[in-house]
């Protein structure tokens, strides 16, 4: 079979079989699929051999690059040793390497590491801890404490429990009535984009809301989980790192547990290792996945303090045990890859080589995609970009979803050689922290060129 009889057979078993996440498929079929084969540093090569630079770092996760040896190498030997063996009564090797190596990282009040497969069901694990944490306390005041905060435009992960704290109109309209859904509590962005109040006055009004909800409903409230810095999938909302300064005091002042999801700001996402040290909070449980294995796979943890953990421990009959895992939680070629994650952090000293590269960025950004008529404005923190589209230059105005404005700048980018893709009406720059400062450069001229292509 020559090259294009390969690339139609392969095209006919996507569009016959296989259904995208998060996809329309009507739109996917319309066009030729992008059909990854390769990665390389940076770059993905697809099955015809052309060469992207990954601007998602493959949906946030990636961190030093495709195939870097150092990752490799020691997932060979994994596989060759054990592929897959439960933590559910047992334990194993990679995942105690891996502990160790994580337990110095994380806020120094977290000590214990509950492993699961994906940031949505590490999620669900830290909403289920934190829930059956005053549950199975034996008094009654404990037990009323049965509701969640979450912030507006949240999102923690697609499992049923994560989309109630997370709801977004656009993802799960569908489900609005069908869901428990949480206390919510609007963001700094909410009143400084929307409302247009000064950054300031935004800061304010938003503590505020949170101070009054928690001195009228703590004795309910169980916990309030939040993106910290950054809500992500939001469309990169923003806050000031004195909003988590005062939320997590909030919440402590008013017996309220904090679940930091840091699904996508860990792992230097953010410029620092956890998005939680901008501010240095100590949650009281510490969501991670993604990055936690470089992006090469799955797995994720809440990391808890000794406190939550205590709370679960007792008799058989007591029924204190945490009754929650899956399969495939902590499994151990994904924990082997994890352990060697972190040493190649503390190898290469990655965390010492980003401010460079974020300075560089954030300045490219302001050449190039700042002047655009179409850009509205662009928010960032580290290497999170969200560059905000306008219909109307100098209107605040989103396209219409059918006008398809991010998916047509994803077409032009690739065109270019870069992979990027929207959040609605947010084009999202993510590039993995191993993005040297020419590549970043050539990220954004692409992504300058796509907008203008596609928007004029
Ligand atoms: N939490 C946050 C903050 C996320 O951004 C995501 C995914 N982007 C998740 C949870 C869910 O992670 P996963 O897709 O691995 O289930």
């Amino acid at each position: 079979m020559n090259d294009s009889a390969q690339f139609a057979r392969l095209q006919q078993i996507d569009f016959d079989h296989v259904w995208h996440p998060f996809t329309q498929q009507k739109v996917w079929q319309s066009i030729e699929p992008l059909i990854i084969e390769r990665g390389e540093g940076v770059e993905l090569i697809d099955v015809q051999g052309r060469r992207y630079l990954d601007g998602v770092s493959s949906l946030w996760c990636n961190v030093h690059g495709h195939s870097v040896p150092e990752l490799i190498a020691p997932l060979q030997q994994q596989a060759a040793q054990l592929c897959h063996s439960t933590l559910l009564g047992l334990s194993h090797r990679p995942i105690l390497e891996l502990t160790e190596r994580l337990m110095p990282l994380v806020p120094k009040c977290l000590n214990r590491a509950f492993y699961a497969d994906s940031g949505s069901t590490a999620v669900e694990a830290a909403l289920r801890i934190a829930l059956e944490y005053w549950q199975k306390q034996d008094s009654p005041a404990a037990k009323k404490k049965t509701e969640i905060i979450s912030l507006e435009g949240a999102y923690h992960g697609d499992t049923l429990g994560a989309v109630g704290v997370g709801y977004q109109e656009s993802f799960h309209s569908s489900l609005k009535n069908l869901v428990r859904p949480a206390l919510r509590v609007p963001p700094p962005h909410i009143y400084r984009f929307y409302q247009n109040l000064a950054p300031e006055l935004a800061l304010e009004k938003s503590i505020t809301e949170l101070k009054l909800l928690l001195s009228k409903r703590s004795a309910e409230i169980a916990v309030l989980i939040i993106e910290p810095m950054v809500q992500g999938a939001a469309g990169i909302w923003v806050q000031p790192k004195e909003y988590l300064a005062a939320a997590a005091e909030l919440c402590r002042n008013h017996n309220v547990l904090l679940i930091a999801d840091e699904v996508a700001t860990g792992f230097g996402k953010t410029g620092r290792m956890f998005a939680v040290d901008h501010a240095a909070v100590q949650p009281d449980i510490l969501v991670l996945g993604k990055g936690l294995s470089a992006g090469y796979l799955p797995i994720s943890a809440a990391v808890c303090s000794e406190k939550i953990f205590r709370g679960f421990i007792g008799e058989p009959a007591e029924l204190k045990t945490f009754f929650y895992g899956q399969t495939f939680a902590g499994n151990p070629l994904a924990a082997r890859v994890a352990a060697a994650n972190l040493d190649l952090f503390a190898a290469n000293k990655v965390m010492d080589s980003l401010p460079a590269k974020i300075t560089h960025l954030h300045q490219e950004l302001q050449r190039l995609i700042a002047p655009l008529p179409h850009v509205d404005e662009i928010r960032s923190c580290g290497l999170m970009i969200g560059i905000e589209l306008c219909k109307t230059p100098g209107k605040r105005q989103a396209y219409e979803l059918n006008e398809q404005a991010g998916q047509r700048i994803v077409i032009e980018a690739r065109k270019r050689g870069a992979i990027v893709r929207p959040l609605g009406n947010v084009m999202v720059l993510m590039p993995a922290l191993a993005m040297e400062c020419e590549q970043l450069s050539t990220l954004v001229e692409i992504t300058a060129e796509a907008i203008q292509a596609a928007l004029g």
